[in-house]
């Protein structure tokens, strides 16, 4: 057993935690924000539609299922499903999804940590550095730095999100920088949730949990999730200003009524926008990083990483989450193996990591540049007809792929 710090607690930080706890380990959570705050200032993307593919069920119903206990009290649904995505169900055709909103499983998390003896959760700490042992490379990290003073540990886990500065503390302190991949989703995002009226039956779906998909020109998407709540996105490049008006809500219902798709579900009379405006969120990237230099030697011993500190995807594919939570058993499975030997645990968690969650990153970056070049196109010559071939052949129906982003914005002016 090792006394592990992990330094965020949001759902990657939270699921590690509950997972090392599994695995006999002491964990501290050191987390930036006050928790059950309506609003949470770190994590943009709280209130935005989510939704959680097969390793997330998998792995809490493994490790903490007294977390899906608790989203099912709270309204959410495990949807089973058939050949949702082969990629995504090891094969088997069938996979559990979670119908839930993203706030609702934090929450449920967060409490599942707190029933557990073995976790403390500090909210209000704010990890300022990292603490090192030694000076001479590789250094070895022993703790964090915070804002209450220093956490001393076997071992840390880097769970900051996005904005982490692991890079930072590291090249700060004299160590290599992690092995960086990163590339642009040239995405923004617009959405808004929806609550089905009462005795309202749902509307059509063309997949068992969402309807809609990639456009040409833009991509427009609804999911279900708790609660008769759905939600409805929309996709843009970034640098497209006239389909900047879906951040008005006039303009947003009136796109959403001219999707075939999506337009049943929307009308007044089937339900109403529970979100007072549509949600933006821009400046969304790819990226990986590993703790390993260029020749495979580990760059720092005693540091991990989970979560979107480790691995970043484009948010359609809806693959953050599971990643995160396969990545913790990944780490979970390395301190097994591995118990003392802390390079060797370094390697066997990057090898994992290129062998489970790389692909995931290649297939997500590959599908992004051959959306990014057809919108481009589409932006560019409004009447040739759409290429699709680079996107996955079950996000869009024929019938769909006709609506062209030229219509939808004649509509929008419409609406204007
Ligand atoms: C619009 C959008 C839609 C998405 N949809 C899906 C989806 O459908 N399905 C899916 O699986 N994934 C989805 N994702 C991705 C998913 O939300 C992320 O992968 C997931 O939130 C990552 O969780 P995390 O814990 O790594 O990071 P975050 O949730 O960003 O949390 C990081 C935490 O670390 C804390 N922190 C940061 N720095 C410090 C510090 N120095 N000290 C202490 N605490 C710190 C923050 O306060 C925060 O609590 C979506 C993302 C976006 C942007």
């Amino acid at each position: 057993m090792s006394r592990a710090v992990i330094a965020g607690g949001s759902v990657a930080g939270l699921a590690c935690a509950l997972i090392l706890a599994a695995h006999g380990h002491e964990v501290h959570i050191a987390e930036r924000d006050l928790p059950d705050t309506d609003r949470r200032r770190s994590v943009p993307h709280w209130q935005h539609p989510h939704l959680f593919r097969e390793q997330t069920h998998r792995v809490l119903e493994r490790f903490a299922p007294d977390v899906l206990a608790e989203v099912r009290a709270a309204g959410g649904e495990e949807r089973v499903v058939q050949g949702h995505r082969a990629a995504e169900d090891d094969g088997r055709r069938r996979s559990t999804v979670l119908l839930v909103r993203r706030a609702v499983l934090e929450a449920a998390l967060r409490r599942a940590v707190t029933r557990r003896s073995s976790i403390t959760y500090a909210a209000g700490t704010e990890v300022s550095g990292l603490c090192f042992a030694n000076a001479v490379a590789p250094r070895r990290v022993i703790g964090v730095r915070t804002t209450r003073g220093p956490l001393l540990a076997d071992l840390v886990v880097s769970a900051g999100g996005r904005r982490d500065r692991t890079s930072e503390w590291l090249l700060g302190d004299g160590a290599p920088a992690p092995w960086l991949l990163e590339t642009s989703t040239h995405l923004t995002m617009y959405s808004r949730f929806y609550r089905l009226r009462q005795d309202a039956a749902p509307g059509p779906l063309d997949s068992p949990v969402s309807a809609g998909g990639v456009y040409d020109g833009f991509a427009g998407k609804l999911l279900l999730a708790d609660n008769n709540l759905f939600s409805v996105s929309f996709g843009v490049l970034p640098d497209d200003p006239e389909l900047k008006l879906l951040r008005e809500p006039a303009f947003f219902a009136a796109a959403a009524a001219q999707l075939p798709a999506i337009a049943a579900w929307v009308d007044p009379n089937r339900s109403r926008p529970v979100t007072d405006r549509p949600l933006a969120i821009g400046a969304l990237r790819n990226r990986l990083r590993r703790l390993v230099s260029h020749d495979g030697r580990p760059v720092v011993h005693g540091l991990h990483l989970v979560g979107d500190s480790l691995c970043m995807t484009n948010q359609v594919f809806a693959l953050g989450v599971s990643l995160a939570l396969e990545q913790a058993v990944i780490i979970s499975e390395a301190l097994r193996k591995y118990p003392t030997d802390l390079a060797a645990q370094t390697l066997e968690v990057d090898k994992e990591v290129v062998g489970r969650i790389a692909p995931h990153f290649e297939d997500v970056v590959a599908q992004d540049r051959a959306r990014t070049e057809m919108w481009r196109a589409a932006y560019a010559s409004s009447g040739r007809e759409p290429d699709l071939s680079g996107i996955h052949a079950a996000t869009v129906s024929d019938l769909d792929r006709r609506l062209t982003r030229q219509q939808l914005l004649r509509e929008l002016r419409r609406a204007g």
